[in-house]
C-alpha cells in the first residue's frame, strides 16, 4: 500500500533517509525538517493513507498511544514542559503532504505561542443549530 510519488511513503519505508527517532513494523517517527519547535516529530504510517478519513481502524487505534510514548520521551529527553498533537486534514486545514501524519510538537516554558485561535462568540441558538446539523451525519 505505497504510492509511487509520495515522499512520506519513501521516508517511512526507508528509501529516503530521515532523522528517525522510532520505528516498528507499521510506523516510522522522524524529526520534521521545518520544526515549529526543537524536537518537532512526525508519526508516519508505513502504508499510504491520504489523511485521517482514509486511515484504517487498526492503524488509527495505534497512533494515539504512539504519540503518548513519543511525547513522554520528549519530556524526559528535551525537558519540554508539554507537547501538542496536530494532525491536518485537507488543504484548507493546512495539510501540505497528503500522506497521513501526526505532528508531535514539544512545548517549552516561555516558548513561542502557537496552535491558538481567537475564540468566537456563537449564540446558544447557533450552537444548537450546528450541533443538530453535525449530529444528523453521525446518526
Ligand atoms: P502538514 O502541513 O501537516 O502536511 O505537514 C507537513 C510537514 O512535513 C511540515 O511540517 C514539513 O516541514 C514536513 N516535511 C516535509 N517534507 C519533509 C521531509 N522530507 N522530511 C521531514 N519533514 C518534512
Ligand atoms: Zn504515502
Amino acid at each position: 500500500m505505497r504510492e509511487e510519488t509520495c515522499i512520506f511513503c519513501k521516508i517511512a519505508n526507508g528509501d529516503i533517509p530521515a532523522a528517525t527517532i522510532y520505528e516498528d513494523e507499521q510506523f516510522r517517527v522522524i524529526l520534521d525538517l521545518g520544526p515549529a519547535s526543537k524536537g518537532h516529530a512526525l508519526i508516519l504510517p508505513k502504508n499510504h493513507f491520504a489523511d485521517l478519513l482514509a486511515l484504517d481502524e487498526e492503524t488509527s487505534a495505534k497512533v494515539l498511544a504512539l504519540a503518548a510514548k513519543i511525547g513522554a520521551a520528549m519530556k524526559k529527553s528535551l525537558g519540554c514542559a508539554g507537547f501538542n498533537l496536530v494532525q491536518n486534514n485537507g488543504e484548507a486545514a493546512g495539510q501540505t503532504v497528503f500522506h497521513f501524519h501526526m505532528h508531535v510538537i514539544p512545548r517549552y516554558e516561555g516558548g513561542p505561542k502557537m496552535v491558538s485561535w481567537e475564540p468566537g462568540a456563537p449564540s446558544g441558538e447557533e450552537l444548537a443549530e450546528l450541533a443538530e446539523s453535525i449530529k444528523k451525519e453521525l446518526a
